[in-house]
């Protein structure tokens, strides 16, 4: 047999751009892929913050076209390989060449609708071009979830490629790319497929339904959001239409690029460590303490927080206990972007508790490294987690994460006080504060003893996520989508 030849679409790709763990995904997963012998292709746009940098990207052909009515947009296509996988550009500077991926703080750019229908149909239009000839197309998010609507219903202009399967993956149920009625005609959508059935969802246009109406299976990251999100509470009004899918719905966790996440062989951090030789985790405490201007003793619980600040991640939850966390003897850093409301409430919190309490804003990907070596613990008191990266990333960095039990977070964080055994971290119910306090609670008391919290250090550094198993699991996943029938043939 030959080999299987995937071609990946995202809307973000690290290490070329990238805001949240999507990104992580669609960098890493095809470089596992490829090592486990698939032929792989990525596609993602050409934004400004990818033009910025020196990643040695070339043209690879120019006057490319998607056709939208009557008239052609024009295109362009660039590559850049890392070991064997192509990872293409969509140029379309008028769509891409922003300042952010999506939007500002105070909102998303208006024509998300048109820059990301156009993506996808320009990324069809590439595969036809360069030969492809995909066995699987594999989406990823409301931003690429219309390729196979466009797959199946532009067979004039994609069917070359029809025999390719599509996967589309959820990284997130929240984000689903709704938007008014009005834009159908401008993205090349018929009245015809605004019905429930189809792409109407509650009066608006969902792109997140085609690729849950229209791949050949769907899947999101990690079995227990795969669950989730067949109920009402984590559904999003979507869990009715996953039903209908639930046969080939499939949850695969995601895996960590451990040559990027590994304090062994972090270019960012001060001093690198292992599980042999803990003593560079208090250098890399100090340092990250003297960067921030943390007063507090070294001695003391370093809390940390990497997130989008956004509901989902229980900020609020953290902005509320802060008094409680002061009266604990703890400090808390906090990196992230989001809602200009949590910028202020936290901003506020570092003006008030000045020696405890530092918080930065905005996207700074070293930051994020050294608050991984250099904290106790980190925080994730998320409402939901389809499955979060950053814990992951702190077990390796012995870093204990104190979680709420849901999604991914529930699937790959054993609770200390349920397993002394296999414990690797605290996990705690209910999104409030007083059940996140109680888990911190018991986080700190096990942190008092040196002895005990030396050991949950060393087990949780030897927690192995590694991508081979996800990406087996995947390829897994394209076999059994090869050996069916197209949904739509
Ligand atoms: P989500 O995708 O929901 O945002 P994940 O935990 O899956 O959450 O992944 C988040 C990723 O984004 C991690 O790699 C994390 O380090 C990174 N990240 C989030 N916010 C920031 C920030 N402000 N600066 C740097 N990295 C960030």
């Amino acid at each position: 047999m030959g080999k299987l030849r995937v071609v990946l679409v995202s809307s973000e790709v690290a290490p070329f751009a990238k805001t949240g763990g999507l990104a992580d995904v669609a960098g890493s997963l095809p470089l596992a892929l490829e090592s486990l012998g698939c032929e792989i292709s990525v596609f993602l746009p050409y934004y400004r913050q990818v033009k910025d940098k020196d990643f040695g990207i070339k043209a690879a052909k120019k006057n490319m076209a998607v056709k939208s009515g009557n008239s052609d947009i024009s295109f362009s296509l660039y590559v850049c390989k890392i070991k064997k996988v192509g990872f293409y550009f969509i140029e379309k500077d008028e769509y891409f060449d922003r300042e952010f991926l999506y939007g500002t703080a105070k909102g998303d750019y208006p024509d998300n609708a048109v820059r990301f229908s156009f993506f996808t149909r320009a990324v069809l239009e590439s595969i036809v071009a360069l030969g492809l000839n995909p066995d699987v197309i594999h989406c990823n998010d409301w931003q690429s979830a219309l390729v196979p609507f466009y797959m199946r219903h532009r067979l004039q202009d994609f069917g070359s490629i029809n025999n390719a399967r599509m996967l589309f993956t959820i990284h997130n149920m929240a984000y689903q790319g709704l938007f008014p009625k009005e834009i159908m005609p401008h993205i090349d959508i018929g009245d015809e497929f605004f019905t429930p059935e189809t792409l109407e969802f509650y009066e608006k246009l969902s792109f997140m339904k085609s690729g849950i109406i229209y791949s050949d299976a769907v899947s999101t990251v990690s079995k227990g959001y795969a669950k989730e999100i067949l109920t009402k509470e984590y559904g999003c009004g979507l869990d009715g239409m996953l039903a209908v899918r639930r046969d080939d719905l499939y949850g695969i966790v995601n895996g960590v690029n451990y040559s990027n996440w590994s304090p062994a062989a972090d270019k960012f951090i001060k001093v690198n460590y292992d599980n042999k030789n803990l003593s560079g985790k208090i250098k890399c405490k100090k340092d990250l303490m003297s960067q921030l201007k943390i007063k507090s003793s070294a001695d003391a619980p370093l809390l940390g927080v990497v997130s989008r600040l956004a509901e989902q991640k229980g900020i609020d939850i953290i902005v509320h206990s802060v008094p409680e966390i002061i009266k604990m003897g703890c400090s808390l850093v906090v990196l992230g972007l989001g809602d200009e409301k949590y910028h202020k409430l936290l901003i506020g919190l570092s003006k008030k508790y000045p020696k405890n309490i530092a918080v930065k804003i905005g996207f700074d990907n070293p930051l994020a490294h050294k608050i991984e070596a250099g904290c106790d613990m980190f925080l994730m008191p998320s409402r939901y987690e389809p499955c979060g990266l950053n814990q992951l990333y702190s077990l390796k960095y012995g870093t204990i994460p104190v979680v709420r039990a849901t999604g991914g977070l529930d699937d790959t964080i054993i609770d200390y006080y349920s397993d002394r055994t296999n414990g690797n971290g605290f996990k705690f119910m209910r999104a409030d504060t007083g059940d996140f306090l109680d888990g911190l609670k018991r986080a700190v008391s096990v942190y008092k003893n040196k002895k005990k919290w030396q050991q949950l250090i060393l087990k949780a550094m030897k927690c192995d996520f590694s991508w081979e198993n996800s990406a087996k699991e995947y390829i897994k996943l394209y076999k059994i989508m090869k050996s069916k029938n197209r949904r739509f043939s």
